[in-house]
């Protein structure tokens, strides 16, 4: 990261924001915004942006510097100089290696083809097969790294975790998704393995987010367990969708937000079930310094969809 912060002690609470610049801020990724800031603030927490570029080929030239204006003009502060995922390969290669020497990741030459009769998994993705997981123990040829897909190995033990919104969660990786993958035969980066090194290094100790991400956290989870690091909390907030039950996304033609922010910020604050404010507010600022103070986790309704009241 260009501005390392200085180590943290065990209590202190960092939560970050980490959008993916496919285009301007909406409704739905302020949502986001909104509740991890004032989740972080509420406890005297520091809050981080990051800029998910990971993936070259799905960002829109100029988003990035839109997101951080748009959040700037409606008041978020953020207290460090938000790092892009596209200059940190070499940090993933390493920890690529690193889980290849543990014998956790293995090579992948399967074809889209090959994969199209895989099973599918509950939340409709191919389960992969196993076609190129070698024996354990096996040695990986690392001549390979350039031209191959990389899969980790997932358990057949299921994964369990208590999200702070939505509750007690259970999964099996095998069956979801099996072994997953951390780096494209295109050569990106996956968004898993790009989204826990980042957190690790940014010492997130609170994760924020939507809960279109809540049956893609257990992949998460395994990763620290790989690891050998602790993982952070975790919240998944209700996602704004469309009146056809779509989630509010570029791809959904979300508008940008509107240039005066306390009309969308108040929305995103009663989307999240807040209390009514009692007075009426003459700047950001003011709207912030109300609602850090009187945010309240527990009243988001735990769903994982809800209609966007724009
Ligand atoms: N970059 C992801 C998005 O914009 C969010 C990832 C995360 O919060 O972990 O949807």
């Amino acid at each position: 990261m260009s501005t390392p912060l200085p180590q943290r002690p065990d209590h202190v609470y960092r939560g970050r924001f980490a959008p993916s610049p496919t285009g301007p801020l909406h409704f739905g990724s302020l949502l986001a915004a909104l509740a991890s800031y004032c989740d972080a603030r509420h406890v005297g927490g520091q809050w981080l942006v990051r800029i998910e570029d990971v993936d070259g080929a799905r960002e829109v030239s100029g988003a990035a510097e839109s997101i951080l204006q748009t959040l700037y003009r409606y008041g978020f502060r953020w207290d460090a100089e938000a790092p892009r995922q596209s200059t940190r390969s070499a940090r993933y290669r390493q920890i690529l290696d690193t889980l290849i020497n543990a014998g956790l990741v293995y090579p992948c030459a399967c074809s889209r083809q090959r994969l199209q009769h895989a099973p599918l998994g509950a939340s409709g993705e191919r389960v992969y097969p196993g076609y190129c997981r070698p024996a354990s123990g096996a040695i990986i040829p690392f001549e390979s790294h350039e031209t191959a897909a990389w899969r980790l190995r997932v358990p057949e033990t299921p994964c369990r975790f208590t999200d702070l919104v939505q509750g007690e969660q259970c999964q099996n990786l095998s069956d979801e998704c099996g072994d997953f993958i951390l780096k494209r035969r295109d050569g990106f980066y996956a968004y898993h393995l790009a989204v826990v090194v980042d957190d690790i290094d940014q010492g997130i100790t609170d994760i924020v987010r939507g809960a279109d991400l809540l049956t893609l956290t257990p992949r998460h989870l395994w990763l620290y367990e790989c690891l050998g690091h602790p993982p952070p909390s975790y919240s998944h907030i209700p996602v704004a969708a469309t009146p056809e039950g779509q989630k509010l996304s570029k791809q959904t033609r979300a508008p940008a937000l509107p240039e005066n922010p306390l009309p969308t910020l108040l929305a995103a604050w009663r989307f999240l079930a807040q209390a009514q404010p009692p007075q009426s507010f003459s700047t950001p600022d003011a709207f912030w310094n109300w609602a850090i103070t009187h945010w309240n986790p527990n009243a988001i309704p735990r769903v994982i969809s809800l209609p966007a009241p724009l």
